[in-house]
């Protein structure tokens, strides 16, 4: 089939289908209701070995069947697309990320095809995501936390303030009634609090995720969050004096973010590997962000402020996004550059320990927060996971099947049937070199076909 014109956005499949479906004669001789990626490599995000050579065929935005092409004889009514050589995965989906309506091309165009919201403001992000559900929109598939739960004063002022345990059950109760999809707590959240918030989720099967401040991690997970968000809570969790993290946390959010990665670097690697196994076996998700840490590490760093992925931004949002703000909000000079920087070996490790204590590590990236491009700082984030230690095959599962088990969404982060057909097409290997996953040719998100240089970003 030939390539779709350049025009924004092209539909390939459907573009194809529509023709030989309503105008007589201009197709095929049967009327089309499949698609056929015909000779692709198959990565199936379950972890198991690749099945070359394949075809891969979708059917009503799902996947109808995945087979070996020798042999296999493709359906007459399906529309062929040859892909020979290429490597197909699954739609990534980035496990911890703040959209905007900007962003809905730019995640597709960058082959993720599902975003894990962890906070926005709550109408408009549950809005967003009813209106990306309804179709029409070339768009990432949403789950959304609605709004997160803190203890005044709250960080954001967007955030829902709890105070005893009788606020958080009716803050639980009103995500519940919005549609939340789970919950996410913040840095100010004490176990007091934590304790009736969870246990009113579990009463509704929402799973919580949080981004630990006042509570430590092993504490977090004894009382039954689901994901640690940024390794957050793991130094207090690993330190023989916790405390000294809690007052710079209630002092403020900068304050605890700078003792916490100062914590990591005296942290003990026993100590680390010690909590690393107490999450693997409370079977909490990591969720750790290396991106956001490696960032924030080097904001001093031309490289990071002139990175190629920032043409994906439009104008208006970069001029939103102010580094000199930032670092004076923050506190953050030479020395605290350092200092993140100096942090960056031991939370390689403890992701290493909880790896190999069978835990479940998430890629996720916190974009579109500044400097964190959507969907491609995803990539960099797996390119980092290689680096801390994971395989390539590993770091794939952590933007596919890992998330989408979090998730609880068994139809996505796999290539099998019956799954929905939310696919990347890349020009090149990523168990050869995960930089590869960033080839994306085409994409696929509910069936339907786009090239991906034809999705930009709405400016
Ligand atoms: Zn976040």
């Amino acid at each position: 089939m030939p390539m779709g014109s350049r025009q924004h956005p092209t539909r390939l499949a459907l573009a194809a289908l529509t023709c030989t479906v309503l105008a007589a004669g201009c197709g095929g001789p049967a009327e089309k209701d499949r698609i056929a990626l015909v000779g692709v490599n198959v990565i199936s995000g379950a972890g198991d070995a690749p099945l070359r050579d394949a075809v891969i065929v979708v059917r009503g935005g799902k996947i109808e069947q995945v087979a070996p092409r020798e042999g296999f004889k493709i359906p007459r009514s399906a529309e062929q697309v040859d892909a020979t050589g290429k490597w197909v995965i699954p739609g990534l989906i980035d496990g911890h990320g703040h959209v905007e309506r900007w962003a809905l091309g730019t995640y597709i165009s960058a082959g993720v095809t599902t975003v894990r919201d962890m906070h926005g403001k709550q109408d408009s992000i549950l809005a967003l995501r009813e209106e990306v559900s309804l179709g029409g929109e070339v768009a990432p598939r949403i789950y959304s936390a609605g709004a997160m739960l803190d203890a005044p004063p709250t960080t954001y002022l967007d955030a829902t303030p709890i105070s005893n345990g009788t606020e958080a059950r009716r803050a639980v109760d009103a995500l519940a009634v919005a549609g939340a999809d789970y919950i996410k707590v913040y840095t100010r959240i004490t176990p007091e609090l934590l304790k009736p918030l969870l246990d009113e989720a579990a009463t509704f099967n929402l799973r919580t995720g949080a981004h630990l401040g006042l509570t430590d991690a092993v504490t977090a997970a004894r009382l039954g969050i689901r994901s640690v968000e940024h390794m957050s809570g793991v130094v207090e969790a690993a330190s023989t004096t916790p405390q000294k993290f809690y007052a710079e946390h209630k002092a403020g959010f900068f304050r605890g973010w700078n003792a916490f990665e100062a914590g990591w670097v005296t942290a003990d690697s026993a100590a680390l590997t010690r909590v690393a196994g107490v999450l693997a076996e409370q079977r909490v998700a990591v969720v750790p962000t290396l991106v956001l840490h490696e960032t924030f590490s080097r904001l001093d760093d031309p490289a990071i402020l002139t990175q190629p992925d920032l043409r994906h931004v439009p104008q208006s949002v970069r001029d939103r996004w102010n580094v000199p703000d930032l670092k004076a909000r923050a506190g953050w000079g030479e020395a605290e550059f350092a200092t993140f920087r100096a942090a960056r070996p031991n939370q390689d490790l403890f992701l290493r320990a909880y790896r190999a204590a069978g835990g479940r590590v998430i890629a996720g990236t916190d974009a579109a927060n500044q400097m964190l491009v959507p969907g491609w700082s995803l990539h960099s984030e797996l390119e980092l996971l290689v680096h801390a230690g994971l395989t390539p095959m590993d770091a794939l599962m952590t933007a596919t099947h890992n998330t989408a088990q979090l998730l609880g969404a068994d139809s996505i982060g796999m290539i099998a049937p019956g799954k929905v057909a939310d696919l990347v097409v890349l020009g090149a290997n990523p168990l050869d070199d995960i930089r590869n996953t960033r080839t994306v040719e085409q994409v696929m998100i509910r069936g339907q076909l786009y090239r991906a240089d034809s999705l930009a970003a709405r400016h």
